[in-house]
């Protein structure tokens, strides 16, 4: 893996799924479809991408939700799979105990 985390910038040392793979299986298989009518296609390919990430992101992030800054313009379009709330997340620890509580 080269070049940098895209969460914090450190030197990524991981290829993270933005969106966890268990999400993203559940989604194919159109789990979330009878929940959520917006759902009637195969969720875009793009969901399965990786990016860069250092090993502190990549463990503290684990399955949660979070974004890097890169796929931002994304936001609405998560938002809209019926699969819960995303956020930017740049790597901070301040976000994680906020949704740890
Ligand atoms: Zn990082």
């Amino acid at each position: 893996m080269q070049g940098c985390c895209e969460y914090c910038g450190a030197r990524a040392v991981n290829a993270d799924h933005v969106v966890p793979r268990s999400v993203y299986k559940r989604l194919s298989r159109g789990v979330l479809a009878r929940r959520e009518m917006t759902i009637r296609k195969q969720p875009p390919s793009w969901l399965k991408d990786t990016v860069g990430a250092c090993f502190d992101c990549n463990m503290a992030k684990a399955s949660r939700l979070l974004i890097p800054r890169s796929w931002a313009h994304r936001l609405e379009e998560l938002n809209s799979l019926g699969i819960g709330t995303f956020r930017v997340w740049a790597g901070d620890a301040a976000l994680l105990r906020v949704m740890c509580k």
